[in-house]
């Protein structure tokens, strides 16, 4: 515990010049898609789409490389009954998910949790040697105040939150008290809040430039692009006033939204490379 908090502190301390250029950029990054909801309603994702409107949402996680330093951008989520009660399926296990891009799930090092939705925080369990990184409201919202909000809790599940809640406990999780570069080597968090009380966006130092993922802050290019809230979000107007934050934080950078489907459909479309069923590289 002492040495976490300790590099947290030396973190925030420094949005440090001597700490940012000790991190070298990471050489590659993938997003790799893990499940898919077939036809899903639009209006999921754009809100006031018109009900008509379909797509093959992807649900995904990202990872980072250098040597072997991985860095894995969200934990998915490993029940695959589960999100077949969320109309997703063809769900894929990590060790095959992660071989496509010749890493396995035990080399991972860190864990970023951007909120602690079902989809994007039910896979801790299959990352046994990371530490996890989530911000302190995210966490601390889940496990408080959460419980007694009816009309936000369906997208959360309980074993999920406790499960972080028991990785704390252990000394293996990072909190983050909104912006923090370099929270670790090469990854700068930031608080982006409105889709949960918490949700984090993250940007990477790579060899390539900056990449910023910010999960479900933003779930497709259209809703940054075109202003458009998001289908679902805690509080809507703060989501919305976090779109102004990423395009900030970008600074010229590349963005990786929460669920676009042309990230996996037609990823050369956006310059980036389809280098397996899942897996798309956007760094390399
Ligand atoms: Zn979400
Ligand atoms: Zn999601």
């Amino acid at each position: 515990m002492r040495a976490l908090t300790l590099a947290v502190g030396l973190a925030s301390a420094a949005l440090a010049p001597s700490a940012l250029e000790a991190a070298e950029p990471f050489e590659k990054v993938w997003c790799l898609r893990y499940a898919t909801a077939p036809g899903a309603p639009l209006s999921l994702l754009l809100a006031g789409a018109p009900a008509e409107q379909k797509a093959d949402v992807p649900f995904a996680m990202c990872v980072a490389q250098r040597g072997d330093y991985v860095v894995m951008l969200d934990a998915g989520y490993v029940n695959p009954e589960l999100g077949k009660q969320f109309g997703v399926g063809d769900w894929t296990e990590y060790a095959g998910l992660l071989a496509e891009v010749g890493l396995r799930p035990d080399a991972v090092d860190y864990v970023t949790l951007s909120h602690m939705h079902w989809d994007h925080t039910g896979g801790t369990s299959r990352f046994p040697k990371a530490k996890f990184i989530v911000q302190r409201r995210e966490l601390e919202y889940a496990a408080g105040a959460l419980p007694h909000n009816s009309a936000a809790k369906g997208a959360f599940v309980a074993e999920d939150v406790l499960a972080v809640v028991q990785l704390n406990w252990q000394g293996r999780v990072l909190l983050v008290d909104g912006d923090v570069e370099a929270v670790v080597p090469g990854v700068d968090a930031y608080l982006t809040p409105g889709h949960t009380a918490g949700t984090m966006t993250v940007c990477l130092a790579t060899v390539k430039g900056r990449v910023c993922y910010s999960s479900d802050a933003v779930y497709t290019y259209r809703n940054i692009e075109e202003d458009i809230p998001l289908g679902l979000a805690l509080n809507a107007g703060e989501a919305v006033e976090s779109y102004k934050k990423i395009r900030r934080i970008l600074n010229g950078g590349r963005l990786i939204p929460g669920h676009d489907p042309s990230l996996f459909q037609d990823p050369k479309s956006l310059g980036f490379r389809k280098v397996s069923d899942h897996a798309v590289a956007i760094v390399e």
